[in-house]
């Protein structure tokens, strides 16, 4: 199907909320792993979403071009062809952005948006975030009210994070002084200066201790009553309308029985981006350690240029990805959901 639009991603998240699951929502920094996305998600029969980080789109341009909005913009493209090729509907995103990388990254890339949308075609990507956490609440929520304005003019959907998700992603470390657990009154703050007079979608990355990458069992200490405490609170303040569309972030290595209690706090959109590059990596060294006098050529020899084409442990790094894919779509409840029944 072609990238999900307004509509239909809206729809995906009413149908998530109410039938507690997720989306898994998966990073990827290149063709092959956007196709083993989207590939993932049809054997599973799962609509989800495929997103971009600043540094993914910054690697996806070239070493040499170093350009995020580029990178993104040259994913999404091909997402956007790729996808009608598969019988699910999948909606893109980009990840974390914070304030200072705003005008190089997301402007640039809404920019587009508006753009395509003034010729008559499909928006670039479905939503962005907007990672204002490391500010003081009132500046985030102020950054994060003048883009919902101008994001509810072309349809696209906002994420804000409040509460600060520990451990590094994308070489952004988290402070150990950060505030881990998001509180209510964050939140119904969040609900109130964003719906103030707008109405517009937007979804919440509300931490509960969570933490990018992946630790050993007990160093993570999830609280996911604490999503279900900010749900009740905006509810009783603003009504069943007012109820948030959250977001897991750092969910890779997460306990099942975590992951399941978030799904039932309203939880539609789960982050898995560290899961996925481990098992794609894992089987290029499988095939190098395999063929080690293949893929080098060792005292001499010439090697096998069927096993140093990239293409050899490519397609077989595509496919591990994939699986990986289908198997979030399980943990996430999401398998067999899509709308194109
Ligand atoms: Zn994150």
């Amino acid at each position: 199907m072609p990238v999900a639009d307004y509509a239909q991603y809206c729809e995906m998240l009413d149908r998530a909320r109410q039938g507690r699951f997720a989306y898994p929502a998966i990073n990827v920094t290149s063709l092959t792993t956007a196709n083993a996305v989207l590939k993932g998600l049809a054997d599973s029969k799962s609509d989800g979403i495929i997103q971009v980080s600043t540094g993914g789109g910054s690697f996806a341009s070239g070493a040499g071009v170093k350009d995020m909005a580029l990178g993104a913009i040259s994913i999404a493209e091909h997402v956007h062809r790729a996808a009608e090729r598969y019988p699910i509907y999948v909606a893109l995103h980009t990840d974390h952005c914070q304030a200072d990388k705003l005008d190089t990254f997301v402007e640039p890339l809404v920019k587009e948006t508006e753009r395509r949308r003034a010729a008559g075609q499909p928006n670039l990507f479905s939503g962005h975030m907007f990672d204002g956490s490391a500010l003081p609440l009132k500046e985030n929520l102020d950054i994060a009210v003048t883009l919902l304005e101008r994001f509810k003019k072309s349809q696209l959907i906002l994420e804000i994070e409040v509460g600060v998700v520990g451990g590094e992603e994308d070489g952004v470390r988290a402070s150990a002084a950060a505030k881990l657990y998001t509180t209510p009154e964050d939140t119904l703050e969040a609900a109130r200066r964003l719906h103030a007079g707008s109405g517009a979608r937007y979804l919440l990355a509300a931490t509960f201790g969570n933490v990018h990458g992946v630790y050993k069992p007990g160093q993570v200490k999830l609280k996911p009553s604490i999503l279900k405490d900010c749900q009740d609170a905006v509810v009783a303040a603003f009504g069943e309308a007012a109820r948030f569309y959250l977001v897991f972030h750092g969910g890779s290595g997460s306990e099942l029985r975590d992951i399941h209690e978030a799904l039932d706090y309203g939880v539609v959109k789960m982050n898995v981006d560290t899961d996925m590059q481990y098992a794609f990596t894992r089987v290029i060294a499988d095939h190098c350690f395999r063929n080690f006098d293949g893929v080098l050529r060792v005292d001499g020899d010439v090697g096998n240029k069927k096993a140093y084409d990239p293409r050899a442990y490519l397609a077989a790094a595509e496919k591990a990805m994939a699986a990986r894919v289908v198997r979030a779509t399980t943990e996430l409840r999401s398998a067999g959901t899509t709308m194109m029944h």
